[in-house]
């Protein structure tokens, strides 16, 4: 950006400080219209609104676009969090303030990297910042993950939650048991929604049609597989919490998983500690008279498998769907979270119909043209500005994997936003005028591409609305793209 001092500018223009309540005001820079920096975002999840947050923020002139792939924003926020997890997505109201900006806009319904490139973007914009996730998921790597029955935890979440690419999934629920592998909270998250009674599910934002299936389920017993011991879970308290308290289910812990935690939990961080406790406390306390008996008329039940590590989806005598999984009886090598789960040379095989692996995600290259680390699964970054691209920044799971909350996403990307600022202060982004969307739309439209704008998105979100249980009530979401377009006239 190029930048002059202030007394070039005519008196009327000085009064307006363009960086005034930044951290990075103290040197004072004047833009005209022709200079206002053009910044694009990429990825409309937390990682890219809050990235445009704190740009709008802190720059006053700033002018921030966000693309997105899907016809309606938010990314995880809509697509990942758990349905009977409203409170979670109260974030929308923030980022929905964010887009609201006459200063940013909202463009879904373009993928980058397809229909558009990032040259192009880089060439349109003073600075681009990559906020596109992580959407694919770890494969488990064994013989038999094809097998019908074999779903990523990943899928399973965007069918639940309408995410359009996942809606033709069809879990096949007629199995008595299911195996989650992996021990996250989108594990927790998954076996939850499993488990939890039809009837409260119609008080959240599910999908109709995911609904429709979960009621006939006749899933009973979720098993979640860790390699590790409980002192390495990844999940958190409130979710194991959850899972506890969860109406008609019991828990099922194995007492000899617990065999001398009592003494070990005390030198282990607050957060794990009480995590542990909790853990200690299901898998030993005994019942009082009436928990008991509500235990005992529980009919469905969930369980957490320690020490075991996935070598095969077992094939049913035709071949053609899951029958159970042969695991690997394993043994700690080390102390604490950074133990290594080695293998005994012992064998189980549990019985199930479904198996949802839930061990990771990792991002995808999104552009040739875009620096890649293939084994972390990340772009290559030193405090979100991209390696050796002047101009190219990134933000939340891409940046630095898939790992953390909400709040982790936040923090990171508003390092992104304020590196950024910082280098368009120092004069190190490109100078001179960029057409910004201008260009990008132009290019856009003779590629058959038509974006779709925040207030498009807000005439979907009102339909959700008023197709859903009323104001202040779960919507019923829009999950056809071709009816969301044709809600649009397009
Ligand atoms: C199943 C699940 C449940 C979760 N639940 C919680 C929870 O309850 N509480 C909590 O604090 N955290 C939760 N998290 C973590 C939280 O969702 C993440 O921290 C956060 O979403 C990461 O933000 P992001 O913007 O980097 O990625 P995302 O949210 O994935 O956003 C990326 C966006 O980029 C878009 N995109 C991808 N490729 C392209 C492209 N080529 N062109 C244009 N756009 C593109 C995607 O469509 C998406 O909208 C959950 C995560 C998962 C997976």
């Amino acid at each position: 950006m190029a930048t002059r001092c202030w007394w070039h500018w005519p008196a009327w223009l000085r009064t307006r400080p363009p960086l005034a309540r930044s951290p990075l005001s103290s040197r004072r820079q004047f833009f005209t219209q022709e200079h206002i920096p053009q910044i694009c975002v990429v990825g409309s999840g937390p990682a890219g609104f809050y990235t445009a947050q704190h740009l709008l923020k802190h720059h006053t002139w700033a002018h921030v676009d966000i693309y997105e792939k899907q016809l309606v924003p938010f990314g995880l926020v809509r697509f990942g969090v758990a349905p009977d997890h409203p409170e979670v997505k109260n974030v929308i109201n923030t980022f929905t303030q964010t887009a609201r900006s006459d200063r940013c806009a909202f463009w879904g319904n373009v993928v980058v990297g397809r229909d558009v490139m990032v040259p192009e973007l880089r060439e349109a914009y003073h600075a681009v910042v990559l906020s596109y996730g992580a959407e694919d998921h770890q494969a488990l790597g064994i013989p038999g993950e094809e097998l019908p029955g074999v779903l990523s935890a990943r899928a399973f979440v965007g069918w639940y939650n309408g995410l359009p690419e996942n809606r033709e999934l069809m879990p096949d629920l007629s199995c008595d048991t299911a195996v989650i592998l992996g021990q996250g909270n989108v594990a927790l998250d998954v076996a939850r929604i499993l488990l939890t009674p039809p009837e409260h599910l119609e008080k959240t934002d599910i999908t109709a049609a995911s609904l429709r299936v979960l009621r006939q389920s006749r899933v009973k017993t979720v098993w979640i597989v860790g390699r590790r011991g409980p002192l390495q879970v990844a999940f958190t308290i409130k979710e194991l919490r959850e899972m506890v308290q969860l109406p008609g289910t019991r828990p099922i812990l194995n007492p000899v998983d617990f065999l001398g935690l009592q003494d070990r939990i005390k030198e282990v961080p607050r957060p794990r500690r009480r995590l542990t406790e909790l853990l200690l406390r299901t898998a030993t306390e005994k019942r009082g008279p009436e928990e008991a008996a509500c235990q005992e008329s529980a009919s469905r039940a969930w369980g957490l498998r320690f020490f075991r590590s996935p070598q095969q989806v077992l094939p049913s005598p035709d071949g053609q769907r899951t029958a159970g999984i042969r695991l690997a009886v394993t043994k700690l090598e080390g102390v604490g979270e950074a133990a290594r789960a080695v293998p005994t040379g012992d064998m189980e095989d549990l019985r199930c119909g479904l198996v949802l692996s839930s061990v990771g995600y990792k991002s995808r290259p999104i552009d040739p043209s875009v620096p890649f680390d293939p084994k972390l699964g990340v772009i290559p970054n030193t405090e979100g500005r991209v390696v050796d691209v002047p101009g190219l920044y990134c933000s939340g799971w891409v940046k630095r994997g898939p790992t953390g909350v909400l709040g982790t996403t936040m923090n990171d990307s508003f390092l992104t936003g304020q590196a950024l600022l910082q280098d368009l202060q120092g004069g190190l982004l490109p100078s001179g005028p960029r057409p910004g969307y201008a260009a990008i739309e132009a290019l856009l439209s003779g590629r058959g591409v038509q974006p779709v704008s925040f207030s498009d998105w807000e005439k979907l979100d009102a339909e959700e609305v008023s197709r859903g249980q009323g104001a202040g009530k779960p919507r019923e979401k829009l999950v056809d793209p071709q009816e969301m377009l044709q809600l649009l006239g397009r």
